[in-house]
């Protein structure tokens, strides 16, 4: 059992997001439905169909031609690959740039970067072979300080960033900030880094689930892996339609991975909710009221971090992280706390509704850095999460790795330090849910 309400697992429960709405149906055929084979078997076998899974599928199928299927508990692209902000930026983790640098040293550090740039030029690539219609914005990402004094933190993420990294990151002061991109009370200057841009979350899921299945992996949507077990060099996987016997499996569940699947490995991570609301659509007086010019997506200094971007139809997108329960009533709260926050930050849109609300997982652990590794030293069973709620580029990447280890093509020296090994072990795994309560009451504390 997780310690969140059942319904965040229950895909007969709406999500609710813009995105599903705004996103044209999977083309017939795509998912191919529930698996019902009774029995079958395959080489590979993903479980998870958000952005790892899919795009382990595409490459293994397109690349490596083996014969791969996908479980997925919901539809595809139904976790948070679906659902997120759409930001693609570098740096799937929690710790800062020269906290990476001290704790894997500065080689290993420029190797996890640039893996990450590498990450975000993969998503536009995908998109361009594959015909993915994902509906970029912006050119590269916003920083920005809330308050004066993180303003002198951000002096040294750019020093960092150009120094260390090559990445032609640069200071913006309040007043340019104002005058070029936007206005409100938590802005006081801005980094600027070139990398990464806003797409449509649930056009590219959808989109690379379109590219795996052409490419001849076997997608299955509403097909909840209950057990797994190892018999006889098999995996078998379990649904309500059957098992699937697979000779190697990759686990790509992320923050929604439940006991049930694999304990130990879900004893290793920390579920987080993130929630987002988005507006109607601003007029233009009323996004001039803000100095709204940007399509650039921005996230602020806060430990307990807002994220905002305004959309391409002018809706305004607003996210925070929140809530350790999952319950619908404290989701409720969550959306009036996240109104009412939208309205300080953002004056002059106190009053502009919200039309939508929702919320989904990211996944964190102990070492606060992602993870692609073998099982307990199993070469035929990889885990691969942990993205730190900055999955949208580093999950396809981590995907593509995934393809390339499973297959043999790749070994895990080729990965940058930050992502090598499984998470380590936290002790206590039971009181998880009171170490969040504890780090959020800390960060919002810190954050004032
Ligand atoms: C609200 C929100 C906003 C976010 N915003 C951003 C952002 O702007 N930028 C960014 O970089 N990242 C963002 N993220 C994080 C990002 O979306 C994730 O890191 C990324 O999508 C992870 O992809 P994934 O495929 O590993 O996991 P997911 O997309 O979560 O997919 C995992 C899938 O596994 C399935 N699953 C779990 N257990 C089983 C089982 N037993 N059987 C079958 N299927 C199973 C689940 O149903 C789920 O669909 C956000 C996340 C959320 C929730």
């Amino acid at each position: 059992m997780s310690w969140y309400h059942s319904s965040m697992y229950d895909p007969a429960v709406p999500v609710g997001s813009f995105w599903e709405e705004d996103a044209p149906p999977l083309a017939a055929g795509v998912d191919r439905g529930a698996f019902r084979e009774g029995e079958a078997t395959c080489e590979v076998a993903i479980i998870g169909g958000g952005y790892t899974g899919l795009s382990a599928a595409l490459h293994l199928a397109r690349d490596h031609h083996v014969d791969v299927r996908l479980l997925e508990a919901g539809p595809l692209g139904w976790g948070a690959s679906g659902r997120n902000g759409g930001f693609c930026t570098l740096q799937p983790s929690g710790l800062g740039l020269g906290e990476l640098i001290s704790r894997f040293g500065k080689p290993e550090t420029r190797r996890f970067i640039s893996s990450q740039i590498e990450a975000v030029d993969l998503i536009q690539a995908l998109a361009r072979d594959e015909g993915i219609d994902y509906r970029p914005q912006g050119d590269g990402t916003l920083h920005v300080a809330h308050d004066e004094k993180r303003f002198q933190q951000l002096e040294e993420e750019v020093r960092l960033w150009r120094d260390s990294f090559g990445v032609q990151a640069r200071l913006m002061r309040r007043e340019e900030v104002a005058a070029s991109q936007y206005d409100s009370t938590e802005q006081f200057g801005a980094a600027f880094n070139p990398v990464g841009f806003g797409l449509h979350p649930m056009r590219f899921a959808r989109g690379l689930a379109a590219a795996a299945a052409r490419h001849g992996a076997k997608l299955h949507g509403n097909s909840h892996v209950e057990s797994w077990e190892r018999h006889g060099g098999w995996h078998h996987l379990a649904t309500e339609g059957g098992t699937l016997r697979a000779r190697k499996v990759i686990a790509a569940t992320n923050g929604f991975l439940r006991p049930a699947l694999d304990r130990r490995l879900e004893r290793r991570v920390v579920p987080v909710l993130s929630n987002i609301v988005v507006t109607r659509p601003l007029a233009e007086g009323e996004r001039l009221a803000q100095k709204w010019r940007t399509e650039r997506p921005c996230s602020n200094t806060r430990n307990l971090l807002f994220y905002y971007r305004m959309l391409p139809d002018k809706r305004f997108l607003f996210g925070a992280r929140g809530d350790l329960t999952g319950r619908p009533e404290d989701g409720a709260a969550m959306r009036r706390w996240m109104e009412r926050r939208l309205g300080e930050v953002f004056p002059a849109w106190a009053a502009v509704e919200t039309t939508h609300y929702w919320r989904g997982f990211v996944c964190m652990t102990r070492r606060l850095t992602p993870s692609i590794a073998f099982m307990e030293d199993d070469r035929t069973a990889l885990a691969v999460l942990a993205y730190h709620g900055d999955g949208v580029s580093a999950a396809p990447w981590a995907g593509r790795m995934a393809a390339r280890l499973i297959v043999g093509t790749a070994e895990e020296a080729d990965l940058p330090a930050p992502f090598r090994g499984e998470p380590g072990a936290i002790p206590f795994a039971a009181l998880r849910r009171w170490y969040l309560r504890g780090a959020l009451s800390y960060y919002r504390w810190t954050d004032l």
